[in-house]
């Protein structure tokens, strides 16, 4: 998948090292070197794609990240500056504009992004919210976030705000993810799309170096930055853009941290696969609970593990049958949960119990014969997404403020990129990231004349 470890030699070459191959390192380097510029990624993981991953395990492929692309422009883009066509190197797979919300008490609301089809389901849900509901759908663009309206109606606030509370999760001014227009499966696995952006990036020239670990940034002579790794990898290069956060870069670059630092929370998934099939259940669902807006506050303020919370369900089969074998399905159901700056649990306890109470509200309101059923089951808490890929608080949603607050005080060539770099995490805002900082880096590069 990489290209062989260059020699010190040609590491000095490069102008832009990037630390960190997930969606937003790899999408950086295919834009600067599509640009003229020559690049570096440095992976301390074996494989590149950090959050976006797919395990396969006895024919099935799990999404261990996400499963949904809101939006293939930003991708497209990058494949048309390299003088390329995304679809040649990666298959999407168009999702159903469809997003279910069950409630405990049997209630449900279909929404499927179908103007007059949403307002009679709003029209029946609650008759007071449909202006309300109106002018809401009318304003929201295909993957964008958008706050939500007080709507008087708590269940259907409740559930247009869902979505958002994972990157967000400010309830007051929650916002909606407006999956409602859709989105896009990766045929065969989100990770597919990963391999894609590296056979692209390096295609153009790039250089990805996996196992290779940045322990240490240091200001070189002339402005550079001097990059170190655990393996005794070291380089020096014009600019350095750093997918681990501000606090994470900081701490490279031994600058004092800012402990306080507010993270969104965390989450918390149990991915399984049952035998049978359920067209009944598209791929993308919210079982809501009661206690909705309750269980979110406890999470996002206090950092409180609520007794119930609502889970999103995602049923990647529905989509693309051959993440199963015949007659199988793949399912995921995910909650938020509090970070692990917020409350330091002891994950190896409370995952299993967490597993169990999960795979059985599931059952209970949706699959009532889901034990007999279930083939596997396992999940991945914060722990394991600090383990894995040194995630601050173990939450892929990174920081609750703006990039700008982040970045202040690092060096000028010391750029952060990614869903750490500050507040909004979906892959479009990743991918957006990249395009500024690109620009940035470039600006930099060309006015210093090594560009
Ligand atoms: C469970 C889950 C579900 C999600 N669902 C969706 C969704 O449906 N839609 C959506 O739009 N977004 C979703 N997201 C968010 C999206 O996946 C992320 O925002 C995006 O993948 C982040 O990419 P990144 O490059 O910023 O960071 P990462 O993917 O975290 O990449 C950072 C990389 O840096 C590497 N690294 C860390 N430390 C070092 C070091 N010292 N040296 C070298 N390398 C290092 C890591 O190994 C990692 O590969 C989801 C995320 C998760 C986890």
């Amino acid at each position: 998948m990489s290209a062989p470890s260059p020699s010190p030699a040609d590491a000095d070459t490069a102008q832009v090292a990037i630390i960190g191959a997930g969606l937003a390192g790899l999408a950086l380097g295919i834009r600067l070197q599509a640009a003229g510029m020559d690049t570096l990624i440095l992976e301390q993981q074996e494989d590149a794609g950090g959050c976006v991953g797919s395990l396969r395990r006895d024919s099935f492929v799990f999404e261990l990240g996400p499963c949904t692309v809101p939006d293939l422009a930003p991708l497209e883009q990058l494949w048309r500056l390299g003088g390329a066509e995304l679809a040649t190197d990666c298959e999407f797979l168009p999702l159903p504009p469809l997003v279910r919300f069950d409630w405990p008490d049997g209630r449900r609301l279909d929404l499927t992004g179908d103007t007059e089809g949403d307002r009679t389901a709003v029209a029946a849900f609650a008759p007071a919210d449909l202006p309300a509901f109106g002018a809401w759908r009318s304003g929201a663009r295909s993957w964008q976030l958008r706050p939500a309206p007080r709507f008087r109606n708590s269940a259907l606030r409740d559930a247009l705000t869902s979505m958002g509370l994972l990157t967000d999760a400010a309830p007051a001014r929650a916002q909606q993810i407006a999956a409602l227009t859709g989105g896009w499966a990766v045929r065969g696995g989100t990770d597919r799309l990963i391999a894609a952006l590296v056979r692209h990036y390096e295609r153009l020239g790039g250089r990805l170096l996996l196992r290779h670990t940045v322990t240490a940034l240091s200001r070189g002579p002339a402005g550079t930055c001097q990059i170190a790794c655990s393996n005794g990898f070291s380089m020096k290069e014009a600019s350095v853009a750093s997918s681990l956060g501000a606090d994470n870069t900081r701490a490279l670059l031994s600058t004092p941290r800012n402990s306080r630092r507010q993270l969104a929370p965390a989450i918390f998934t149990v991915h399984f696969a049952l035998r049978g099939s359920w067209p009944g259940i598209g791929h993308h669902g919210l079982l809501m609970c009661d206690e909705h807006h309750a269980s979110v506050r406890a999470v996002r303020d206090k950092g409180i593990l609520p007794a119930r919370s609502s889970i999103v369900l995602s049923h990647p089969s529905a989509v693309d049958p051959a993440l199963a074998p015949v007659g199988h399905a793949v399912f995921r159901a995910s909650t938020i949960v509090p970070n692990l700056r917020q409350a330091p649990l002891d994950w190896a306890a409370v995952g299993p119990q967490l597993e169990r109470a999960i795979l059985a509200e599931t059952g209970q309101r949706l699959i009532p014969d889901l034990a007999d059923r279930l083939v596997m089951a396992f999940h991945t808490t914060p722990a394991d997404w600090a383990n894995r890929l040194a995630l601050p608080g173990g939450t892929p949603f990174g920081l609750r403020e703006p990039a700008r607050a982040a970045a202040r005080g690092l060096p000028d060539n010391v750029v952060l990129i990614g869903a750490q770099a500050g507040a909004g995490a979906a892959i479009p805002d990743v991918l957006a990231g990249a395009e500024r900082a690109a620009s940035r880096l470039l600006g930099q590069l060309r006015s210093a004349g090594k560009g």
